[in-house]
C-alpha cells in the first residue's frame, strides 16, 4: 500500500477503515508520478478521467461541488512519499477560491473573514509553490514571492499596529488579497488563476515537480531515499481550523519524540490552519496539562480549552499506536468544534526516545522482543552514545538564553547564521552552531553540517525540529531572546552583541544556551541501554570484536561488550604518546646495515612490543586477541628532524649524512605496494621473529601469573600461501623455544589477513595454512578500486555528486565487487576447511549495513573501533532477526 499510496495517503485509507474521522478524498499514486517523470513531465492519458471520477465520490460524501457557485467544496493537494520526508515537498491548501465561489462561500458560512483569510493564503501558496518553485524560478535568498508578501503583510500589520494574524479584520484581508494579486503579477509576469480547476491541476503538478525539488533531493541523498520512487499526490476536503474560537489545529505525539516519555504530547493553534504550527510562525500552546513547559506553561492547554474534543483525540491517538504498535505523528484540524484527523504516520523520534519507547512497548506487551531490537535504528543507537554537556561544568555555567528542547545531546562550535555558512565552516573541519530565525526546511544541508541548530522562533513540531531530531541532532528552537541581524551577521541577546565566530555550548536536551566551550562528555552508562543490549545479544549469531591496540581501549571496548580483539597493529606502538622509546629502537632496526646490527638493534626492540603486547592481552584476559604483525612501509618511521637525525647518528656511530642517505635508499614511489606488510618478514626474518618472541614470552608470563591468554598471530598483505608458510616455520620454532623456557604450553592460532584481490582468489590454498581469516575491506577496497586510501578526498566528492558511485566504498561496503572476492574467499577458505573462522577488521567492520552482509555470507565476527562495537552489536542481531524472518 505504501509503496504505491505513499506514507500519507496510506495512512488515510487506513485511519477511514478503522471508522475514524478523515476528510474525504483520494490519492494519485507514486505510479502516476514516475510516468509523469519518465513522459516528460506529461499526465497519463487517463488521468484526468480518473481525477474527475474521484472528486464527483469526493462531492457526493461532502455534500458540496468543487467550483460551484452556491455550495462551493475546496480542496488540498498534499505530497506523500513512500518514506517520510518531513517539509521536504510541497502542499497548496484551499484550492478553488475563485470569484465566483468566494461570495458563495460568504452565504454559506457568513463569515467573510474566514473566506478572505482562506484566500490570502491560497494567493501566497499557490504563488510560491506552483507559479515560482514549480516553474524552476530561482529567486535571491530573500527575494522569493512567498518572502516578498509576506513582508507586505508584516507591513499591514504594523501600519495597523497588530500583533498577530488574528488582528487583520476582514477589510484588511481583503486589501491584502488585491494587493497580493497584483504583486503575484508584477513578480511573476502571469495573474493568479481564478479557474477552481487550473488551480487543482496547478497544485497536482507542483507536488509531483516538488520531488525534484532542491531541498527533497538533498534530504533523499542523505537519508539514501531512491530517486525513482517518486511521490503520491493526496487530494482531500478541506477543513478549516481557522473559522473562528471554536476552530483549531494541532500536530502530536502518542508519546514524547525526545524523550521517549509515554505521555500523549503535542501542540496546538486556536483559529489557524496547520502551516501555522509547523511553520513555527507563532508559539503554539500545549495539548495537556501534563506536558506543559517552561515556554508554554501560560498558554492555555486544548485538554482545558475544549475537553470533548480532547478526549476524542486521545481516544484516537491511543487506538492508532495500538493498531500500529508504535509512536504516531498524528495531524488534526477541528472545525467549529467537530475533530477531523488529516494525518497519522510513524513518528520520528530521537536516539533517546528510540530506545525508551521500545524498552517501554516492551514491558507493556505492546512488541515483542524482536521488534523492540529492530525498533532502535544503528544510528540512532550512535547518537545515544554521542556527547552531552558536561553536566558539572554546565552547572557553573551562565545561562544565555532558553529556547525548547527539540533534539537531544550537546553541541558547542562557532556560530553562523546561513546555512551556506555552516556548510563552508564545517568543510574546513570546525564545529558550527547554525542560528536561523526561524526553521526552514531550506536549510537542510546546513542543519546537517552543523553540529547544533537554534533558532529564535518555531515549535516542537517545526519541520525543522522535527529533521533534526531525525538525524539525532542537538537542536534548541523557539528561542525568542534572540534578535538575529542576517545582514550584519549578528546576535544580539540581552542587550550583548555576538558575532559569526563567536563560540556557544547547547544543551539541546533542555533548550539552554551558553556562550564559550563547554566540555563534553560520554552518555552510555545508561542502564536502560545495558538492558536493551543484553537482549539485543540474545539473537546475534555474529560475533563482535573490537580494533583495539592499547590496554586503555581494550578495557574501553570491553565496557562496549566487545568479545575479543579482531585488529591489534604492533605498529601503533611507534606512533603518539609515549612512543618516543620504542621508536628509537625501531629506528635503529630499519637502519642497520648489517645482520649482525640488525639482530642487536631488534633484541633491544624486542622488550618494548613485549610490554605493549601483554599490557593489553591481560586486559582481554580469556577473550582473544589477534596480533597483526608490523605493517607499513618502513620508511614511515624514518626520523624528519635535525634533533632525531643527530640522535640516532650517534646511536648508531654513523654519520648524520649516512642516516639520511640510509633513509633515503628506502624510499619507494608506491609505498602502498611497496616493502611492507608480510614483505618485510620475508626480507627480514628477524623482525618477524622479535614480534614472535615478543608475543610468545607476553603469553608465558601472563600464564605464569594465573592468566589465560589467547593470542593469535595474523599476517598482514598477503598474496601467496608460501608467504604464510615461510612464516610459520619461524613462527612454530619461536613457540616451541618459549614453550621450553617457560615450562607452559601456549595455545595460539595462526592467520592471514584477505586483503588484496590475488589472496581473495586463491583463498582454498591459504587455509592450507592459515587457521583464520580476517579480511581487511581498506586495502581490498583500495586494490579492487584502484582508489588509493590516502588520496580519495579529492575527488570522492565528485564521484558521489555525478553519482558515479552510490556511497563511499570506503565506509560501507561494496557488495558487487569487494563483496565478491569476500564471499569468494570465504568460499574458497571453507572448502578447504569448513572449519575456518573467518572475520572482518576494515572500517566496514561497524558499518551498519556492511555488517548485515557480514552476517549473511556466514563470518564469524566483525571487529570494529571500540565506540561502534554497540552499533555492530545492534545490526548484527538486526540481521539475523530479518533474515529469520
Ligand atoms: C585493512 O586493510 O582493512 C586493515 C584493517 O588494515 P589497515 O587498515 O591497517 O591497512
Ligand atoms: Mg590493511
Amino acid at each position: 500500500m505504501k509503496n504505491l499510496l505513499g506514507g500519507k495517503g496510506a495512512n488515510l485509507a487506513e485511519m477511514c477503515s478503522l471508522g475514524m474521522p478523515v476528510p474525504a478524498g483520494f490519492t494519485i499514486t507514486t505510479e502516476t508520478c514516475v510516468e509523469f517523470y519518465n513522459n516528460n513531465m506529461q499526465y497519463p492519458a487517463t488521468l484526468k478521467e480518473e481525477v474527475d471520477d474521484s472528486i464527483a465520490k469526493v462531492e457526493k460524501v461532502m455534500g458540496m461541488t468543487f467550483g460551484d457557485e452556491e455550495n462551493p467544496l475546496l480542496l488540498s493537494c498534499r505530497s506523500g512519499a513512500r518514506s517520510s520526508m518531513p517539509g521536504m515537498m510541497e502542499t497548496v491548501l484551499n484550492i478553488g477560491l475563485s470569484s465566483t465561489t468566494i461570495p458563495a462561500l460568504i452565504k454559506k458560512t457568513g463569515n467573510p473573514r474566514f473566506v478572505y483569510d482562506a484566500y490570502r493564503r491560497l494567493i501566497m501558496m499557490y504563488s510560491d509553490v506552483v507559479m515560482e518553485k514549480a516553474e524552476g524560478i530561482e529567486p535571491k535568498e530573500g527575494e522569493g514571492i512567498r518572502v516578498q508578501l509576506d513582508s507586505m503583510l508584516h507591513e499591514l500589520k504594523e501600519k495597523k499596529g497588530y500583533e498577530n494574524d488574528s488582528d487583520l479584520s476582514t477589510e484588511d484581508l481583503i486589501e491584502i488579497c488585491d494587493a497580493f494579486k497584483e504583486k503575484v503579477v508584477k513578480v511573476l509576469g502571469k495573474p493568479f488563476p481564478d479557474d477552481p480547476y487550473e488551480q487543482l491541476w496547478g497544485g497536482i503538478g507542483a507536488v509531483f515537480k516538488s520531488w525534484n525539488g532542491k531541498r527533497a533531493i538533498a534530504y533523499r541523498r542523505i537519508e539514501g531515499i531512491p530517486d525513482e520512487w517518486g511521490t503520491a499526490v493526496n487530494v482531500q476536503a478541506m477543513v478549516y481550523g481557522n473559522m473562528g474560537d471554536n476552530s483549531a489545529t494541532g500536530v502530536a505525539f502518542s508519546r514524547n519524540p525526545a524523550t521517549g516519555e509515554n505521555l500523549f504530547y503535542g501542540e496546538w493553534l486556536v483559529n489557524a490552519q496547520g502551516e501555522d504550527v509547523v511553520a513555527g510562525i507563532r508559539t503554539p500552546n500545549p495539548l495537556n496539562e501534563a506536558t506543559k513547559n517552561e515556554q508554554n506553561k501560560h498558554l492555555g492547554s486544548l485538554e482545558e480549552s475544549m475537553p470533548v474534543v480532547y478526549k476524542e483525540l486521545y481516544a484516537i491517538q491511543d487506538s492508532l499506536e495500538r493498531h500500529f504498535t508504535d509512536m504516531q505523528d498524528i495531524e488534526f484540524t477541528i472545525q467549529e468544534g467537530k475533530l477531523w484527523m488529516l494525518q497519522c504516520r510513524v513518528g520520528k523520534r530521537t536516539g533517546v526516545a528510540a530506545l525508551n519507547m521500545a524498552m517501554d512497548m516492551l514491558q507493556e506487551g505492546l512488541i515483542d522482543e524482536k521488534s523492540a531490537v529492530l525498533r532502535v535504528s544503528p544510528n540512532q543507537l550512535d547518537e545515544l552514545l554521542h556527547p552531552i554537556l558536561n553536566p558539572n561544568t554546565e552547572a557553573k555555567a551562565k545561562l544565555l538564553a532558553k529556547g525548547l528542547p527539540a533534539g537531544p545531546g550537546g553541541a558547542v562550535g562557532q556560530i553562523v547564521f546561513t546555512s551556506e555558512d555552516a556548510i563552508k565552516v564545517a568543510a574546513e573541519g570546525k564545529d558550527v552552531i547554525l542560528i536561523r530565525e526561524e526553521t526552514n526546511p531550506e536549510d537542510v544541508e546546513g542543519m546537517r553540517a552543523a553540529k547544533g541548530i537554534l533558532t529564535a522562533r518555531g515549535g516542537m513540531t517545526s519541520h525543522a525540529a522535527l529533521v533534526a531530531r531525525g538525524w539525532g541532532k542537538c537542536c534548541i528552537v523557539g528561542c525568542d531572546a534572540l534578535k538575529i541581524n542576517l545582514k550584519n551577521r549578528e546576535v544580539t541577546i540581552n542587550g550583548e552583541i555576538y558575532k559569526e565566530g563567536d563560540t556557544f555550548s547547547l544543551n539541546g536536551s533542555k533548550g539552554a544556551v551558553y556562550q564559550g566551550v563547554i566540555d563534553t562528555i560520554d552518555a552510555s552508562e545508561n542502564p536502560r541501554f545495558v538492558e536493551y543490549m543484553t537482549i539485543v545479544d540474545k539473537y546475534r549469531v555474529l560475533g563482535v570484536r573490537t580494533n583495539a591496540d592499547t590496554p586503555e581501549d581494550a578495557a574501553n571496548a570491553i565496557g562496549f561488550g566487545a568479545e575479543g580483539i579482531g585488529l591489534f597493529r604492533i605498529e601503533h606502538m611507534f606512533y603518539g604518546l609515549d612512543a618516543e622509546a620504542p621508536l628509537s629502537k625501531l629506528r635503529k632496526v630499519i637502519l642497520s646495515d648489517t645482520l649482525e646490527q640488525r639482530v642487536a638493534a631488534v633484541n633491544e626492540l624486542e622488550p618494548y612490543i613485549r610490554e605493549a603486547v601483554k599490557g593489553t592481552m591481560k586486559v582481554m584476559d580469556g577473550k582473544p586477541v589477534t596480533f597483526r604483525l608490523l605493517d607499513p612501509p618502513l620508511h614511515e618511521f624514518i626520523p624528519q628532524t635535525h634533533e632525531k637525525i643527530a640522535e640516532l647518528a650517534k646511536e648508531l656511530n654513523i654519520s648524520e649524512e649516512e642516516v639520511k642517505s640510509r633513509g633515503d635508499a628506502l624510499h619507494e614511489v608506491n609505498p602502498m605496494m611497496g616493502h611492507r606488510g608480510v614483505r618485510l618478514g620475508i626480507t627480514y626474518p628477524e623482525i618477524s621473529q622479535a614480534q614472535f618472541r615478543a608475543i610468545f614470552e607476553a603469553a608465558a608470563q601472563l600464564i605464569k601469573e594465573g592468566g589465560e591468554p589467547q593470542p593469535e598471530i595474523m599476517v598482514p598483505v598477503t598474496i601467496s600461501v608460501r608467504e604464510l608458510d615461510d612464516q610459520k616455520v619461524l613462527c612454530e620454532a619461536i613457540h616451541a623455544e618459549i614453550e621450553k623456557r617457560y615450562g607452559v604450553n601456549i595455545t595460539y592460532s595462526y592467520g592471514t589477513m584477505i586483503e588484496i584481490p590475488r589472496a581473495a582468489m586463491l583463498a582454498d590454498e591459504m587455509a592450507n595454512t592459515a587457521q583464520f581469516f580476517s579480511f581487511g575491506t581498506n586495502d581490498l577496497t583500495q586494490m579492487t578500486f584502484g582508489f588509493s586510501r590516502d588520496d580519495i578526498g579529492g575527488f570522492m566528492g565528485d564521484y558521489l555528486d555525478k553519482k558515479i558511485i552510490d556511497a563511499d566504498p570506503f565506509q560501507t561496503l561494496d557488495q558487487p565487487t569487494v563483496g565478491k572476492l569476500v564471499e569468494m574467499g570465504i568460499k574458497g577458505g571453507r572448502n578447504t576447511n569448513p572449519k575456518l573462522k573467518i572475520g572482518i577488521c576494515g572500517e566496514h567492520g561497524g558499518d551498519p549495513q556492511s555488517v548485515e552482509f557480514c552476517h549473511r555470507v556466514g563470518m564469524n565476527y566483525v571487529s570494529c573501533s571500540p565506540f561502534r562495537v554497540p552499533i555492530a552489536r545492534l545490526a548484527a542481531a538486526q540481521a539475523a532477526i530479518k533474515e529469520y524472518e
